[in-house]
Order: C-alpha cells, then structure tokens, then sequence
C-alpha cells in the first residue's frame, strides 16, 4: 500500500486516461461549440476532477510526500499533492465550478459582435480598428467587442466565489492564494517584481504614449484629451497599435503563416510536421476565436488552434503557440508521465514569446520571412523601437490585469467596473469612455477560463529576454541557428518539470529569473 512507487503507479493509471479523455473534450468542444461537445467536456472534466478529489489518495500521497524519497519520486509526489490539494473540495462546490467553466468558455466561443448590424468576429473587429478613420465606426466596432462581457460577468462574479468558497474550505484567504501556491509562487515575490516592472516601464511608456497620442491625435483630427480606448488598435490596448509603431503590414500582406513557422523551426532542427497535421488553423463560425496549443496524451499527439490571416499579428500567434507544441514535443518521453510536461506555466509562455518576438527581429525577417535586406536595414531603427514598445504596452497591461485579478478575489461583490477603469487609467493612461458602466473586464477570456494565470506572462517576458541573451552568448542567437535548437531542447524542454521552475531557469540561463536582462533591452 503505502511505498510510493506504487502510489504514484496506482495515481497514474487512474489520472491518465482521464486526462486524456477531458484533453480530447476540451479540444472537441473549442473546435467545434456545440452542445453536446459541451457536455461531453463536462462530463470529462467531471470525472476528472472526481479522481482529483479522492480523500484516501490525497491521505496516502500527503503522507508519502512527509517521508523521505530519492528527487524524482519526490518531485512527483510534490506536483500530484498539488493537484490533488485544489480538488479536495465539497462535491457540490467542485461540480458547479466545472459546469460553469465550461458554459461560460462555450459562450465566449459562439459569441459574434453586433456591429452595424452585421455579426463580425474578432479578425473583422480588429480590422476596423487598425483601418477605420471614422471614430464612430471605431466606437461601435469597440463597443461590440464588449458585449461578451455584459453576458457573461455575473458567472465570472460566481465563479469567482464558488473558487474562493473553495479556497477557504482548504484553508487559504481566497483562490487568488491558493492558485499562486500550487503553481509553487510566491505571492509577495510576485507583487514586487510587478511594483519593479511599474517602476522600470512608467516613464519609458508615458514618453512613448505621449508621443503615440499625439500621433493619433493627428490621425483622427481630434485633442490628445479625446482619445478613449476606440482609437487604440487592440481592444485591450495589449498590444501596440501601428499609430506609434512600424508598419510591417505591407511584408505581411501575403504571407503564408503556415509555410514561416515551420521554417522557423525547421531553421532551428526542430521539426513541426505532426503537430501542423493535427492543428485547426483557420477561422470558423462555431469555433473558439483565440488560440491555444494542447498537449493531448504527452506521447507526441500535440495540437494548436489558430484563426489565421495573413498578417503580423497572426505570424507572431502562430510563432508563439508552436513554441508552446515544440516544447511539449520534445518533453524527454522517458520521463515518468507526470512530470512529462512544461517546467512551469512562465516557463512555456517565455518559449513562446521568444519565438512570438521573432515578427521583429531583423534576422528573421531576411532569413525566414525573405524581406528584402535593404528594406529591413532601413527598418531597423523602428523595428527596434516596436520591440521596444512592445514590451512596455504587454507589462503596462499584466499589470491591470494582475492587479485586478486579485481584486476579484478578494472582493467578488465589489464595484469591480469601476476598478478595472481606474487600473486602465493608471497603468495604461488609457481615459475611460465618459459615463461609461460596464463589465468590460469580463470581456478578458482569461479571469474566467485560466484563472490567475496572467501574471506567467509577465515573467514569460523576464525568461525569454534572459534565454535571448543565454542563446546569444552561447550560441550566437536563434535564427536558422539548430545548436540554439539543441541548447533550448537539452535544457529547456527536456526536463519537463522533473525540474522546479526557478531551478530550470537558473540552470538554463546560468542565474535566477530577474527583470534585468528586461531593463536592459527597455534601455537599449
Ligand atoms: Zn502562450
């Protein structure tokens, strides 16, 4: 009974193939959002979460992980305690979280903005918003895009609840806590590396922003102190708009999204062809209009899904999320199944987004995209500003959303529209519409489908600086560079999370994950 080999023999063969039935469902269900996939993913993740919860294997793997093992034993015990931890929760309270997920996750899935009349979809909405010269055009178009939030805000407000309820019965202040603590994060750590992010990007972003405004001002024939969020590109402000950055559109124009990303890895001796056969690509009614990569049985079956058209916003999603399958491809499948994956969330988001960054990288753009030379020589200087602005726009923004999430928590019933606004404001000096009363956070997929997760995006950015300048050190950069693939395959993907994220990290970029390798690319 109690040795832990066999413990963590018996877990698998319970968890395994539940994992793999409630990885297929939610795969299904996103691809194709009907009814019945959507409750086909219910019941998956029900039985999933029912084996999660089972009081005797959590006694026996509390008990297991008191004594002593040799490091991997340990290290399984330790992420299967985690797992369990979060389950051991009233039946009731853990059904209904999974019921509404997943109700909520499919409405995100079926909605379509009313504008003018006509259904557009996040592509069309995005389109009017980088084009459109008319800002009631713009306002209309912005204004669809939150509508999913009105829809869906009082389930998120209990959801919100129904985790927290969760939380407190295990012990810990609200769920905000507790997520933070089974992804092994330190709360205080995590708030003071935003306070250092708040305090690195402020003054670079407001001179950027300032200038940016001006610039849009000019564009939309309107007063800098008119600008409301309609006149930024992205819905969120996430991302920077063409106004105040370099326009790449034209080299984007009629790109194969496709055809460049496998090439990137190709370049890297990374191959990409199994993962490309299984993926959905393209858009689609009834289809989930983000995109995401799953690993669905951790033996090689790895999927994305995209929505994509030619441009460089797309080519950026479809570099990151095959960041995100190459690292669970190359997972060393000699590993024991439950650690056979990412070291850590921030671990495969900073892989992610050191291939995501390549759309701007000089090197990539002649030697993959085939810009022409000369052009991107004359680009250089703006596509170093855009990278740089880049960074400054995503930390302003997980700093909204960070700070929120953790609002959520710890006060669902609050008057949480006006305090997104404020965040909005504050960090990203973006004014709120004028008597505005809405809950547009809850237009933000995230705080309802991957709840306190944002803040890995934050230190995804610090990892993927420190690995850049690790591969240009070690081996002279990523482009068309297979040693760079080898280095990342060797100390990054293959130790899956046998490995402790800060410890990954360390080991693979030489010191502890710090914003200063980020500073120094702000300062560049
Ligand atoms: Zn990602």
């Amino acid at each position: 009974m109690g040795d832990p080999a066999s413990i963590l023999a018996r877990a698998e063969e319970t968890l395994r193939p539940l994992h793999l039935a409630a990885s297929q469902a939610w795969w299904d269900s996103s691809t194709a959002a009907t009814e019945e996939h959507e409750r086909q993913r219910v019941a998956a993740e029900l039985a999933l979460s029912d084996a999660l919860a089972e009081p005797d294997l959590f006694r026996e793997v509390s008990a297991a992980r008191e004594n002593g093992a040799e490091s991997l034993v340990r290290r399984e015990l330790e992420l299967l305690y985690q797992g369990l931890l979060s389950n051991q929760v009233p039946e009731e309270i853990r059904h209904r979280i999974v019921q509404l997920e997943a109700s909520v996750d499919s409405r995100f899935s079926q909605h379509r903005a009313i504008v003018g009349g006509r259904q557009l979809d996040d592509n069309e909405i995005r389109r009017v918003l980088r084009e459109s010269d008319d800002p009631a055009e713009r306002r209309e178009a912005w204004e669809g895009s939150k509508t999913v939030g009105a829809a869906v805000a009082d389930d998120v407000r209990q959801l919100a609840r129904l985790r927290n309820e969760a939380a407190r019965g295990l012990g810990y202040r609200d769920w905000f806590a507790l997520a933070l603590a089974t992804m092994e994060m330190d709360e205080n750590r995590l708030f003071q590396t935003l306070d250092e992010c708040d305090t690195l990007t402020a003054g670079p972003f407001a001179r950027w922003k300032a200038e940016t405004d001006a610039a849009l001002a000019r564009r939309f024939g309107c007063g800098v102190d008119e600008l409301r969020p309609w006149h930024y590109e992205d819905v969120f402000f996430q991302e920077v708009p063409v106004t105040g950055s370099v326009d790449t559109s034209e080299a984007f124009a009629d790109t194969d999204v496709v055809a460049l990303a496998r090439k990137t890895f190709d370049g890297l001796g990374l191959p990409t062809a199994t993962i490309l056969d299984r993926s959905d690509l393209f858009p689609r009614d009834g289809k989930s209009q983000h995109a995401f990569c799953i690993d669905i049985d951790r033996e090689g079956d790895v999927r994305v899904l995209c929505n994509i058209e030619p441009s460089e916003r797309w080519m950026e999603t479809m570099l990151h999320e095959f960041g995100h399958a190459t690292y669970d491809r190359e997972c060393d499948r000699t590993l024991p199944w439950l650690v056979r994956t990412a070291s850590h969330p921030l671990t495969t988001e900073g892989i992610a987004m050191l291939f995501g960054r390549l759309t701007r990288d000089p090197t990539w753009l002649t030697e993959v995209a085939g810009v022409d030379r000369a052009d991107v020589a004359a680009l250089r200087p703006d596509l170093v500003a855009a990278r740089r602005a880049g960074l400054l726009v995503f930390a302003r923004w997980v700093l909204v959303m960070t700070t929120f999430e953790r609002r959520l928590y710890a006060d669902p019933d609050g008057d949480l529209d006006a305090f997104w606004w404020d965040l909005v404001e504050r960090y990203q000096r973006v004014r709120r519409p004028d008597g505005r009363q809405a809950p547009d956070w809850a237009a933000k997929i995230h705080l309802a489908a991957a709840p306190v997760y944002y803040q890995n995006y934050l230190y995804g950015e610090l990892f993927a600086s420190q690995l850049d300048a690790t591969l240009a050190t070690r081996t002279g950069g990523l482009v068309d560079r297979p040693e760079a693939g080898a280095l990342l395959a060797r100390e990054v993907f293959g130790p899956g999370t046998s490995l402790r994220w800060d410890e990954l990290v360390a080991r693979a970029t030489g010191g502890p994950l710090s914003a200063a390798h980020l500073a120094r690319q702000l300062a560049a």
